[in-house]
């Protein structure tokens, strides 16, 4: 059990599942776009009429961490919790859901599940290096992970203050809302085998709504609103492990190694993901999902 008392796979010890809690919103956002590119006609085809839902799956089950975000709840610490189970399982979990929804929704599911399947591609593939920096003294992951976010939006040729992380999380319908409660609810079966939660389509449009709402905070031009972010941390008791979400005018340089190499990373994982959607789509889940969403084969 991890200390939330979410059910993790065995060899999980307490600290790792906090260090989960990550946010890079801007980097998953890239990288789907990257891979969105990329993909043969035929998938970007399939995928287009759904893209809010493809673009809301870039984010894998962060998504979760907003549900109710200042307090502990079951929902919130399956956002981190799944993190810990290997792709084949949450991958092939939401393949399952996705064929038991009624025929009319199974492309639209479809469309989250391969924008998951990125989120994974890329956790797994930074998470490691990640880790390695962190182990090394250099910040903490948040801190990372947040100069790797301001670093891209400049790349991008944009500023920190007047890029919206969050403006690609839009279009959402109430169907997609229900399609989501279902495929969460079946997850939840990882993470609470003895008490699944009975996910409805209401819990996902409020972590959807904080989502977005949190992440303006957090970005916003306006002092007053990052002040009050800064508030919400402190009495959240969390601001100095997760002060590096906040955004600043502009990436610090002493991180401008570490966003390259990052950036190194993401081009790779966007690479090798085409041909990885691909097989998703055929249900062919290859050995590239044995470990988890930090890159580590659970124990
Ligand atoms: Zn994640």
């Amino acid at each position: 059990m991890g200390f939330s008392g979410l059910p993790v796979p065995s060899g999980v010890s307490h600290a790792t599942e906090v260090s989960y809690i990550m946010p890079s919103n801007y980097a998953h956002r890239i990288y789907g776009d990257a891979v969105y590119s990329a993909l043969s006609p035929s998938l970007m085809q399939r995928i287009e009429p759904y893209m809010p839902l493809f673009r809301l799956g870039l984010h894998g089950s962060d998504l979760l961490f907003y549900y109710q975000p200042f307090r502990k709840t079951p929902l919130g610490r399956m956002g981190s919790g799944l993190h810990h189970f290997s792709g084949r399982a949450v991958i092939g979990c939401l393949l399952e859901a996705v064929d038991d929804l009624p025929e009319e929704q199974q492309d639209a599911g479809m469309a989250y599940v391969l924008g998951f399947v990125c989120h994974y591609l890329l956790d797994s593939a930074c998470r490691p290096y990640v880790d390695r920096l962190e182990a090394a003294g250099k910040a903490n992951h948040l801190a990372i992970e947040g100069e790797f976010d301001l670093w891209l939006i400049v790349e991008e040729g944009g500023t920190p203050f007047t890029t919206d992380p969050v403006s690609h999380l839009t279009g959402l319908l109430p169907e997609d809302f229900e399609i989501l409660a279902a495929l969460y609810a079946r997850l939840s079966r990882l993470s609470y085998p003895d008490a699944p939660l009975k996910e409805r389509p209401e819990h996902i449009v409020s972590a959807h709504k904080w989502m977005v709402i949190v992440n303006h905070f957090f970005s916003s031009p306006r002092l007053w609103r990052r002040a009050v972010a800064v508030v919400g941390l402190m009495l959240s008791g969390t601001y100095e492990k997760r002060k590096g979400v906040l955004y600043h005018k502009s990436p610090d340089p002493a991180f401008e190694g570490c966003s390259r190499q990052l950036y190194a990373l993401l081009m790779d994982a966007a690479t090798e993901a085409p041909a990885v959607l691909e097989a998703v789509t055929r249900r062919d889940l290859s050995p590239r999902f044995d470990a988890d969403f930090g890159g580590t084969i659970p124990k």
